[in-house]
């Protein structure tokens, strides 16, 4: 692996108006996505290891492989670079609605509806205390979906569980738009999640 470098964007900062605005975009992808890349790479660095042979991911699942002085800014600027690289993928313009296939199936199963699943995550995820994130993610020790919360920047690989869905609910990512009303932000949210994206990441991991 060579630095770490933000990835494209997928659409402009005005495609997800009026639910998340432009200003929000431009900001939080210039430069708090970029500000995790920055960190990261310099934790990487102090300890040589720019060219650290696994990708983020795996770093992120098993710290171990790190030296202690430099984990815990690896699972707050790696976490923070990949859950972000994630965070923009799961969005589109005119998105929302329902996924359908096995993903449907599943949160059927584990949930009892979509309107279950949708209540859950989105009461589960306004309720953080402080900056973090609400997850979709997949258990693979038990191979099935759940909804987690991770505080600050920690990545859902660090606790063995692979993130389908994302939303990230630091302060930075709404409050320009939405000031202390973060459920507003949460249900406007809803409206431009990629479920196309979610499904087929789902299907890569599912077993
Ligand atoms: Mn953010």
């Amino acid at each position: 692996m060579g630095k770490y470098v933000v990835p494209p964007l997928p659409y402009s900062y005005d495609a997800l108006e009026p639910h998340i605005d432009a200003k929000t975009m431009e900001i939080h992808y210039t430069k708090h996505h970029q500000a995790y890349a920055d960190g990261l790479n310099a934790a990487l660095q102090s300890i040589n290891a720019l060219t650290h042979k696994n990708y983020i991911i795996g770093i992120l699942s098993d710290l171990t492989t790190i030296p202690e002085n430099v984990r815990s800014s690896i699972n707050f600027h790696g976490g923070g670079f990949e859950n972000h690289r994630l965070f923009w993928e799961s969005m589109k313009p005119n998105g929302g609605g329902e996924p359908g296939g096995r993903l449907a199936d599943e949160i059927k199963i584990y949930f009892g509806s979509f309107k279950e699943f949708k209540e859950k995550f989105s009461t589960g995820t306004a309720a953080i205390q402080g900056s973090g994130w609400g997850w979709l993610v997949y258990n693979q020790t038990f191979s099935r979906i759940e909804f987690r919360t991770t505080e600050n920047q920690t990545s859902p690989y660090t606790q063995r569980a692979i993130p389908l869905l994302g939303l990230d609910v630091w302060e930075h990512a709404y409050y320009l738009k939405y000031q202390n009303r973060r459920p507003d932000y949460i249900e406007a949210w809803w409206n431009v999640v990629n479920w196309t994206e979610v499904e087929e990441r789902f299907l890569r991991v599912a077993t």
